[in-house]
């Protein structure tokens, strides 16, 4: 059972452990929105390797994919060269992208990892602009390997890492419940002004960087979209400068947010593109699109063994599809606004809910201590022992969700884009419960 599985690797497992460990949960089996644990107990998976997990759990389309790319005897690894699998994968990958970007841009094959694309982008950066600085935001996340580690803007993985790469730079993202550059409708223009500043002023210091790097909603941070209007904006301001404009969309890709991709929103398009999780098909695949006119790297300039993970290609290219063919994007930007009602009548009946948002199917809950002061900009302080205890309570009854955000206060949800309106009301009713269960 569950018991004898949790302390053979509790004896066995290293410390560094990570995701949802503090719930005691050993794994049978999953099918899609649920996973069942060695006791039998069912629960609905609204973390979905942390937004992998597109189709869900063993989708037929994924399995036929897999198991049809065995019987082809394609192999199964060539490193990087090609085969008619991943020039099929290409095609569906570039198929997908607005037409005006994918004219523009060359892909890259980098890794297993979201990780491995940041580092083959702000290589590919370097390069292309001869310059150093990387700028990104506050509570950006991207990545555990040193050089995204070194422009991810959480302090707590980088507390005990002493020499990250220098030159990372970090600006305030527009998180309008707890930053003061987000405030108020206009309040993201003091934000992108004081950008143009830095660059702009000799003596702010800042040199011009090899790149911006930035997530429409940061994920890790708490499910912040940034206001379309301040995203203009960016892409204003790099592209008068020249400089390369980095949009990660590990997270957000592949209609997570209720586009195929979440710069759609705003109505722009980066310089270099990230893709990771859900390309792959549940398994490991990342890539990196890029603006041709930045290739101006040398064969070799980022190599890896496992660049060419033919299987994942397969798989990643049958969810592409299956998520074209079902309108998933649009189902994800329909039911997020549901379930962005719903929470939000929830958040009038207890007092802990400080704001709820997110774009699509990648939501977040603040949860916050009303019975403390707000500060000056209205906002009440982070409760994250309250959030920890709702995950808590929502585990009991069969859903499991993640805590986290910069300030480890916000509940995230990232159900697969397949999860169907009654399973939602399933989670929302069972979070109700839930919530009103951990205030008590
Ligand atoms: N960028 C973003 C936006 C992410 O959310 C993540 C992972 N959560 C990464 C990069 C790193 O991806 P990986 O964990 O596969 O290295």
């Amino acid at each position: 059972g569950n018991q004898n599985l949790l302390a053979m690797q509790e004896k066995r497992e290293s410390n560094a452990r990570s995701y949802p460990r503090r719930l005691p949960l050993a794994i049978k089996r999953a099918e899609g929105v649920y996973i069942t644990d060695m006791d039998g107990k069912q629960y609905i998976d609204c973390l979905a390797g942390a937004g992998t997990l597109a189709l869900g759990h063993n989708h037929a389309v994924v399995r036929e994919a897999i198991e049809g790319f065995m019987q082809s005897y394609v192999p199964l690894h060539t490193l990087d060269l090609t085969t008619p699998v991943k020039e099929a994968f290409i095609d569906e990958v570039f198929a997908s992208l607005p037409a005006s970007f994918a004219e523009k841009v060359k892909i890259h094959f980098c890794g297993p990892t979201g990780g491995d694309a940041v580092e083959a982008a702000l290589k590919l950066v370097k390069t292309a602009t001869g310059n150093r600085v990387i700028f990104s935001f506050q509570g950006g996340y991207h990545g555990s390997t040193h050089g995204a580690l070194s422009i991810t803007g959480t302090t707590s993985p980088k507390k005990n890492i002493h020499a990250l790469v220098p030159d990372a730079h970090f600006l305030p993202y527009p998180y309008e419940y707890r930053c003061p550059f987000g405030i108020g409708k206009e309040g993201h223009r003091i934000s992108s002004t004081y950008i143009e500043h830095l660059l702009d002023d000799p003596e702010s210091g800042i040199v011009t960087p090899a790149g911006v790097i930035v997530e429409v909603v940061q994920g890790e941070g708490g499910s912040i979209p940034a206001p379309v209007g301040w995203l203009k904006e960016l892409r204003r301001i790099t592209r008068e400068r020249n400089i390369p404009l980095i949009i990660d969309e590990v997270q957000t890709g592949i209609g997570r947010t209720g586009k195929m991709f979440a710069f759609e929103h705003a109505g722009i398009e980066p310089d270099v593109l990230i893709l990771s999780k859900a390309i792959g098909g549940s398994l490991p695949l990342s890539v990196v699109l890029y603006d041709k006119r930045l290739d101006k790297w040398e064969p070799g300039a980022h190599i890896g063994t496992f660049r060419g993970n033919q299987m994942a290609m397969a798989a990643g290219q049958a969810t592409l599809r299956f998520i074209k063919e079902n309108e998933l994007p649009a189902h994800a930007h329909a039911l997020g606004i549901y379930v962005k009602e719903q929470l939000q009548q929830i958040q009038k009946q207890v007092p802990s809910i400080g704001e709820v948002r997110g774009l699509g199917l990648m939501l977040g809950i603040e949860i916050i201590n009303p019975v403390k002061q707000p500060n000056t900009i209205g906002s009440y302080p982070a409760y994250p022992e309250l959030a920890r205890k709702i995950q808590q309570e929502c585990f009991n009854r069969g859903v499991i969700l993640e805590v986290g955000g910069r300030f480890g206060t916000v509940i995230r949800l990232l159900p697969p884009l397949i999860i169907s309106k009654e399973q939602v009301d399933e989670v929302l009713q069972r979070f109700y419960e839930a919530i009103t269960s951990a205030e008590a």
